[in-house]
């Protein structure tokens, strides 16, 4: 029968993206500056996170993958200065109800050899055997939902788009990582091997972008930087909401910076298209519509017709918004949305005006 333990997982990991994405920023905490990715049938097969990063200590083989099992959390205060991606301890735990699934993992002072370690569907550490590694840890996910069949129907059903909806997340954990090497690549069956993208360990992000989209994206950027305060507890008509943000915490205004490249608009150049926008909350990569919205309206007002390429990170008190609304932490809760997108709207159309002089 089906547990608990498999209903829940199924809400923490619901498609391609949300593995990838548990993945990615796992690799991105254990402080990895190469991080590859490779599909094995876009995905179905297998999907393979290779990192660089500091390893999983002996210690912890046992408890890695049990629930809320998290090496990252000293204490519940530490929630508020959160600067690593995971804190919940459930995408390995979850991972282990509904796939075949294995770890490698080798520390620095392991020398050439690592530690395979296998799994129960509870996520208890049922073996571990020794081979050849290098410092990192490698996560192999096989055959995804192989235990929830209607979900693995829907996933094969969707895999192209499923596929490309994870590349364009990849693409911005690519982006921003300064610093960072990133290779993506897919095996299909008898056919060869395909890299999707890869980044060098560039020093900036735009050496990033330009690794990932091209020169000629690079060529149309200009610096996206926007800055202003928002002083929500004075502004007539405050909302609930943004009372509630100003109570958490007694600072008067609260400066907002927008940081990153967005393409001019100019009429009749129409290259980019929304898929190569891109927006982050403190560097995490956020599906934000509304703040999406707000950027192709100011750039419509322009009289051009095409989307602009948008990398915009948006730097927030880490009280300002709200990442745990959803098991999948893909929702994000803004407070004070309202007034946000017009204090964007309004900066973005002085960038714009001060570009044209
Ligand atoms: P969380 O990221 O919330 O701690 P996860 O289930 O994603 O929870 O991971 C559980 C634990 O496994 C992490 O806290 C970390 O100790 C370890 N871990 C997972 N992936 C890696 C990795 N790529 N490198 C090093 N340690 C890892
Ligand atoms: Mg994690």
């Amino acid at each position: 029968g089906r547990s608990v333990h498999q209903i829940q997982s199924g809400q923490v990991i619901v498609d391609l993206q949300s593995v990838c994405k548990e993945l990615v920023e796992n690799s991105i905490d254990a402080g990895a500056t190469s991080i590859e990715v490779r599909f094995k049938k876009n995905g179905l097969d297998a999907i393979e996170v290779q990192d660089n990063g500091a390893g999983i200590a002996p210690d912890d083989y046992e408890t890695v993958a049990l629930k809320h099992y998290t090496s990252k959390l000293a204490t519940y205060d530490d929630l508020s200065s959160l600067q690593t991606f995971g804190f919940r301890g459930e995408a390995i735990s979850s991972l282990c109800a509904l796939s075949n699934f294995h770890i490698t993992t080798a520390r620095a002072s392991d020398g050439p050899k690592g530690t395979k370690l296998d799994f129960a569907q509870s996520g208890r550490l049922a073996g571990t055997s020794v081979v050849a590694a290098k410092q990192g840890t490698t996560v192999v996910v096989e055959k995804l939902f192989h235990n929830l069949p209607v979900r693995r129907k829907e996933l094969e059903k969707n895999i192209k788009r499923e596929y490309n909806k994870v590349l364009q997340l990849l693409n911005a954990y690519a982006c921003i990582s300064v610093g960072v090497k990133f290779s993506v690549s897919n095996q299909v069956p008898k056919g060869k091997k395909t890299v999707a993208f890869s980044t060098n360990a560039n020093p900036s992000t735009r050496d990033n972008i330009s690794n990932v989209y091209g020169a000629k994206t690079i060529a149309v950027l200009i610096p996206l930087h926007l800055e202003f305060a928002m002083d929500p507890s004075n502004r007539p008509g405050a909302t609930q909401s943004a009372r509630n943000w100003s109570t958490q915490e007694d600072v008067g205004s609260r400066n907002v910076k927008i940081l990153g490249h967005i393409s001019r608009p100019v009429v009749g150049e129409g290259r980019q298209t929304p898929d190569r926008q891109m927006f982050f909350v403190n560097s995490r990569p956020c599906n934000l519509p509304q703040v999406a919205k707000a950027f192709n309206e100011v750039y419509k007002s322009f009289n051009v017709t095409q989307s602009p390429f948008v990398f915009a990170d948006i730097k927030l008190d880490t009280n300002a918004y709200d990442v745990n609304v959803s098991p999948d932490k893909r929702t994000i809760m803004l407070h004070d949305q309202t007034a946000l997108l017009e204090n964007i709207k309004e900066a973005l159309l002085a960038l714009f005006e001060h570009h044209d002089q």
